[in-house]
Parts: structure tokens; sequence; C-alpha cells
């Protein structure tokens, strides 16, 4: 397959900043190797190679590819990241970033024996084993500061990764903002799971909009949260959290690399919980953010360390441990969802 990319140069000979933009994502993940030339379609000139091949695919913006097949065939693609998805199955042998795993996964088909190997293994090590051994059937949970260090990391091993996040329509305006700039920032598509509309008006209608301060947080993140993430579960193998030890007790002070998931079933059975950076600290965490400039949440700069939806998070103080802005109303003991509940251990 010849793959060209078209850019578009602006009438004052500027080049498109979208197309600039595209070009980078591609380098950055690795895939610029699989681009074998580029054109340019340049404003107002009709007669440019670019916009000649934008007048033949129908086409009036830029950037784009053009895909000729071994007969000669061509077809036009306008999304990068549709692209990637459909003609960049196949990581890039190069965009492993140099990080060599410590050992072979070919001969760790069970995961069991994975765990016992990448006991004391950076996150990194841990993530490309999962994403190399169940692929995009172990998609990357997107919450919070966390998570967006695994993309980070995905991203740097040139592997095909899939996101998930859930939109309980709840969340404050900053994350959904957010959102889109790690979409953007990495080019990845995230797959946005909601609640079930008949459920969810059933649920506000006999309890109210705010039922949690008064019967507790639990119904409304079963509703809000566990059902959609259980629907982005299904047909997977796997799922790749951010939990990490130091988020301390109920159940993640012995937290694992790798557990069985006691509540959510995927295509074959009991999920794989994947927890690469169970073992950092939230100074770790944020140390790498900052040595790779890796984007945050600006909540965090309005002392929020756990986000999660508006009207049940709130900032911290500096010696309160991380999660005591979330459910703050409630016992002591009480800081998750559910998503993370039961024997092993948003
Ligand atoms: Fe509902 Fe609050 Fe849970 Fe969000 S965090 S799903 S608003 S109870």
């Amino acid at each position: 397959m010849h793959i060209t990319l078209v850019k578009k140069r602006l009438a004052n000979g500027e080049p498109c900043e979208k197309c600039a933009q595209t070009e980078e994502m591609l380098k950055r993940r690795g895939y610029w190797d699989r681009i074998d030339d580029v054109v340019w379609a340049i404003e107002g000139e009709p007669e440019s190679v670019g916009n000649l091949l934008g007048a033949r695919h129908g086409i009036k913006v830029a950037p784009f590819f053009v895909l000729r097949d071994e007969s000669g065939v061509e077809s036009a693609v306008t999304s990068p990241l549709k692209l990637i998805r459909d003609h960049f199955a196949e990581p890039p042998e190069h965009a492993a970033s140099g990080t060599a795993l410590p050992v072979s996964t070919a001969r760790l088909e069970d995961w069991r024996a994975a765990a016992a190997e990448f006991a004391n293994a950076e996150p990194i090590e841990i993530l490309r084993y999962a994403l190399e051994r169940w692929g995009e059937r172990c998609p990357i949970a997107f919450g919070g500061a966390e998570e967006i260090v695994l993309i980070d990391m995905a991203t740097r091993l040139g592997l095909p990764f899939r996101v998930v996040a859930i939109d309980t329509g709840r969340l404050h305006a900053e994350t959904y903002a957010f959102l889109d700039e790690v979409r953007r920032r990495y080019g990845v598509m995230i797959d946005a799971y909601l609640p079930d509309t008949a459920t969810l008006t059933r649920f506000l209608r006999d309890k109210g909009l705010s039922s949690f301060y008064r019967d507790g947080h639990r119904e409304c993140c079963t509703i809000r949260k566990l059902a959609p993430l259980g629907r982005a579960l299904a047909g997977c193998e796997a799922w790749v959290t951010g939990r990490r030890r130091d988020q301390g007790p109920p159940g993640r002070v012995d937290l694992a690399h790798f557990e069985t998931d006691p509540r959510h079933r995927g295509a074959t059975g009991p999920l794989v919980k994947v927890n690469p950076l169970a073992g950092w600290s939230q100074a770790r965490l944020w140390d790498y953010m900052r040595a790779n400039g890796v984007p945050y949440n600006p909540l965090h700069d309005q002392g929020f360390t756990s986000i999660g939806c508006e009207p049940c998070t709130r900032p911290t103080r500096p010696d309160d441990h991380p999660r005591a802005g979330r459910w703050w109303w409630e016992s002591e003991g009480d800081r998750e969802s559910g998503a993370h509940i039961g024997g092993d251990g948003i």
C-alpha cells in the first residue's frame, strides 16, 4: 500500500497548523515511516498536486491521505485516526522507544506467570506486556492523572491501544475539555460510555438529582459508572487501570500488578485487571508527568487530588489523604465508586 499525505499550504506561504499537528502525531506514535510521500494542496492554486488529488476524491479539507493498493486502486481517508486504526494494525517495528522487555512475552501466555515475572518491573514494561498480550482487548480506562501517564507510555511504545472513558454526565467542564485535549495531543480515539437513558431517567424521577448526598453514592455510581464500565469492558479480556498502592485502604494497600477482576466478565470469562502503576507513589507519578510534559486536568491546580464527578469531589488540603475529597460526606473508608470492589482488589 502506497500512502500519500496531502498537506495544505496557505496563500501566504504558511503551512496549515492542523496538517503540522497531524504530521507531529504520526511521528510521535512511530507511524511516520508508513507515509510514502507528502504533497501540497496550495491555497488558490487548483492545479497543485494536493488540490488535484482532493478534487479527484471529492475532498475539500486537509490534511488527508490517498492510499493506492498494489493494483493501483486509489482511496482516500480524511481522519488520521481512522488511517491508523484501519491500516496500521501492526505496530511499527522501530517504535518501541528502546524499551526492551526483560523477558520474552511469547513464553508468558499465562498472565499469572507474567505477574510473577513482572513483580518488580517498571510500569512501561508491564503495560507493554499487556498491550502485546491482549492488544485492543485490553483498554486503558481513562480517569485522571494516572491514566494519562499510561496513555503517554502506550504512545511511546507505539503499540495499538484503546482508551475508554465513562461519561457519567456529571463531570466538571474542565474534565470534558481535558478529555478533548488528550484526544488531540496523543491522537487517540476515546470511546466514551454513557449511562443507560431509561435507567437513569427512572432513577432521577424516583430519587431526584442529588440523592447521593442523602442515600449514599453507591446507587448513582452503579447507574452512572459501573453499568457503562461493564458495557465498555464487554468483549475484552483485560483492562488497564491507574490504581496505586499509596492511594490507601481499603483494597489498595496490597494491590498487585495483575489480578483477576471479580466484578467484570469479558469475552472469555473473568477479566484480568492490570495495574502498571501499583508500586508508584504520587510524587513519582508527578515527577514523570513533569519530566515528560504530560498534560493534566487543570483542576489539580485548584487543589483537587482525585477527580471524579463535580458534585462528589472537592479539593483536599496538603495533609489529607489523596481521596479525601471524594464523597467527603460519607464514612472515612468509603472512597471507591465500586468499580474496584471485590476479592482481588474510578
Ligand atoms: Fe453519581 Fe457522584 Fe457517583 Fe458521579 S460520583 S456517579 S454523581 S454518586
